[in-house]
């Protein structure tokens, strides 16, 4: 076994990128996925919301991960779940452990590195109270005993969150039983849709608490209630599970012991509209590269990947990363790509490069440029910039041909 192109995480990043190379003409695709079965987190999934940015379709997770894997040739692409890859190394050299891989090495002539976010567990969000052994979960975590039918522990659960994940779980809920009894949002607003709070009100009947803080959760070998902070005082809501949603973080150890520059704005790999990374043949996609977007962006990106990699082994597209750094000004939490090729590379088809913008706090009316040897060359203006919304900037905009410094500010 030695493929041309190794993958590593089969979920919409990396299964996009197989499509992607497939339909280019490549062979000898590795795919490889720990997991027991392929598709990452919404093979779990079974309510509706994946993949609009890639299909312009709404569809259940595994609908979705079902459609990626229908559109890759598999004479080309070999998929290998319960294959976790170990290590990577300059060159680009993997080494793989798996039922049908065994223990070995590999030399492929590109990686794409697609491992996508974890959530914090508990112990890492520094919640008070005491520890019970059951009843304290993670949203990927309740998706994963759901689809794999994993008794539920108990029926009333409190969900600590509010974005659009913390919602999926009504919806989840309503599969296995659960009945959510109430939802606790730290910040004065929720992070998603302002509509859902309503919505969870009135079609699910939970409260959801805004500026509320964990007291403390009570139990000994399960939960027993959870203490809310909330504006009103403390309030007890007795509950057999706590579910928290919401605090994503790269799963970059992989990238980080291979050596790739991680930003530390975002967690994940530095990359180049190109998907470059510092290491010469190594490119990056979806989620791992910050926390966190939805299913059809990662795909859309794990699609531009495959591109930009098939790019690569045909000789148009260089396997070293751009030199030009993106500067940014103050109120900018991050940008991916974080650095910009001047050169103009014909991609044929790619899907177009879907920059993720994000500010470090609320902010109104304000107009984002983008600006490059001291010139603007784009501006948007924006009503409202939230805080974990992805604000949209052309940096296509960018002139090619000579190099440059851009950069991304915020005028208020
Ligand atoms: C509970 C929940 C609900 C969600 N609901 C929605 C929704 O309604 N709509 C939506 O669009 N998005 C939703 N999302 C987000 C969506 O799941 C992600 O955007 C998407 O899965 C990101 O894709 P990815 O390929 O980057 O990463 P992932 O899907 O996380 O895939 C990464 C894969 O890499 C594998 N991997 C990691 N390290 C290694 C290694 N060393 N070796 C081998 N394999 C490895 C992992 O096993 C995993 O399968 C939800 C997420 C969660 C957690």
């Amino acid at each position: 076994m030695n493929p041309t192109v190794a993958i590593v995480g089969a979920g919409p990043a990396g299964l996009a990128a197989a499509a992607a190379l497939t339909a280019r003409g490549v062979r000898d695709i590795a795919v490889f996925d720990r997991d027991d079965t392929v598709g990452g987190l919404p093979r779990y999934c079974g309510h509706l919301g994946f993949g609009w940015e890639y299909s312009h379709r709404l569809e259940k997770g595994s609908a979705f991960i079902r459609r990626l894997i229908g559109e890759t040739d598999l004479s080309r692409a070999a998929l290998y779940p319960r294959t976790t890859v170990l290590e990577m190394a300059p060159g680009p050299v993997l080494r793989v452990v798996g039922p049908e891989t065994g223990l070995r090495e590999i030399r492929p002539k590109a990686v794409l590195v697609a491992t996508g976010v974890r959530e914090r567990p508990r112990a890492a969000r520094l919640v008070p109270g005491a520890r019970p052994e059951r009843g304290v979960l993670t949203t990927g975590a309740l998706q994963q005993m759901e689809t794999r039918g994993i008794p539920m522990p108990g029926p009333r659960a409190v969900v600590i969150g509010s974005e659009h994940v913390a919602f999926s779980v009504l919806l989840t809920a309503r599969h296995c039983g659960l009945k959510i009894v109430a939802m606790a949002e730290p910040g004065n607003r929720v992070l998603s849709l302002a509509v859902a709070r309503p919505i969870a009100r009135v079609v699910f009947g939970v409260p959801v608490f805004l500026n509320t803080e964990i007291e403390e959760i009570q139990g000994r070998a399960t939960v027993e209630a959870i203490v809310l902070r909330t504006p009103e005082g403390l309030r007890r809501i007795p509950c057999d599970c706590v579910i928290f949603s919401g605090s994503f973080v790269p799963d970059a150890p992989l990238s980080e012991e291979a050596g790739l520059a991680i930003d530390p704005r975002t967690g994940g790999p530095v990359i180049d509209q190109f998907m470059r990374t510092s290491q010469p043949g190594v490119f990056a996609a979806g989620n791992l590269l910050r926390p966190v977007e939805s299913s059809g962006v990662a795909a859309c990106e794990g699609a531009r990947a495959g591109a930009c990699i098939a790019a690569f082994l045909a000789g148009h597209l260089d396997g070293t990363q751009a030199a030009s750094v993106f500067g940014l000004g103050e109120g900018v939490r991050y940008l991916v790509p974080q650095r910009w090729a001047m050169d103009a590379v014909d991609l044929r088809d790619a899907r177009p490069l879907r920059p993720s913008l994000r500010v470090s706090s609320d902010m109104e009316a304000a107009r984002v440029t983008l600006a490059t040897d001291g010139a603007v060359v784009w501006q948007g203006r924006r009503r409202r910039l939230l805080r974990e919304r992805r604000i949209a900037i052309n940096l296509d905009a960018l002139p090619s041909g000579r190099p440059a410094a851009p950069r991304v500010d915020l005028v208020a």
